[in-house]
């Protein structure tokens, strides 16, 4: 994780588009008598992940130590219809200064043409959490709310993320939805979803999308915690949460759940 973080970021900077924000902040002074290595490092990055159906760049934003061995991505939004998560990205990215050794990736929607619209799907129709490649994909109706694509993994905007969290590996994943009030279950996260329920005032819910059991359901959790060893959460808050909620509350929340603040 040390070394993979930072080869991604140098990785990502020379092949993706590196924009405002690429300079990196100057390393925090430490008092003169303190040891070098109690210095810390903060980097701060942006990167084009990808682009969305039509064409809109999806960006993702980094802060921290490049060495983290503590990393937690917030994903504001997946739904076009489901807009408070950017609030909590828009507070999280404002006043989260990760603590030495942790690092903070947000992605303030996946989904921008949905977002434009106010539309659940992509530009295609594809519900973007119905379309990752596990065993739990099927085939459904286009038109659907939840029409899972063409294939597994079809869309562009899922390519991006699949990419993008192949090469990040974070740790925890905050994949904030709505309106159906609750934390997601997955199993080996439980520790992590109970601070994340306490914080936000949650209750600990199964979010189940109607597969049959014994498949890997075709979600961005079911997906990346099939795959690697962090863990990514759905985070419902309701239909309207307050603006204190949906910024100060669940953006301390999760990144104190998180243990990077
Ligand atoms: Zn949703």
């Amino acid at each position: 994780m040390l070394r993979r973080l930072g080869t991604f970021l140098v990785a990502l900077a020379v092949a993706l588009v590196v924009t405002a924000g690429a300079t990196p902040a100057p390393a925090r002074s430490a008092p003169a008598a303190a040891p070098a290595q109690q210095a810390a490092t903060t980097v701060q990055r942006t990167v084009v992940i990808g682009q969305s159906v039509r064409g809109r760049s999806i960006r993702a934003y980094y802060r921290g130590d490049p060495r983290a061995t503590r990393v937690l991505l917030v994903l504001g939004q997946m739904h076009g219809d489901e807009s408070a998560g950017r609030s909590t990205v828009g507070w999280v990215w404002q006043h989260v200064r990760p603590r030495a050794g942790t690092g903070l990736w947000v992605i303030p929607s996946i989904n921008p043409d949905g977002a434009a619209r106010h539309r659940r799907t992509n530009a295609r129709g594809v519900d973007l959490n119905r379309n990752w490649p596990t065993s739990g994909w099927r085939r459904t109706a286009k038109g659907s709310r939840y029409y899972g694509g063409p294939r597994p993994g079809s869309e562009p905007e899922t390519k991006a993320l699949m990419r993008f969290l192949a090469g990040a590996r974070p740790n925890y994943v905050a994949s904030i939805h709505q309106p159906l009030h609750g934390v997601g279950r997955s199993g080996p996260g439980i520790a992590w979803e109970r601070r994340l329920a306490r914080n936000l005032a949650l209750p600990l819910r199964s979010f189940g999308v109607g597969n049959p059991t014994g498949t890997v359901s075709p979600t961005m959790t079911g997906w990346y915690n099939q795959r690697y060893r962090g863990i990514a959460t759905t985070i419902e808050y309701g239909a309207r949460p307050s603006t204190r909620f949906r910024t100060v509350v669940a953006g301390r929340g999760i990144a104190r759940a998180a243990g990077i603040y």
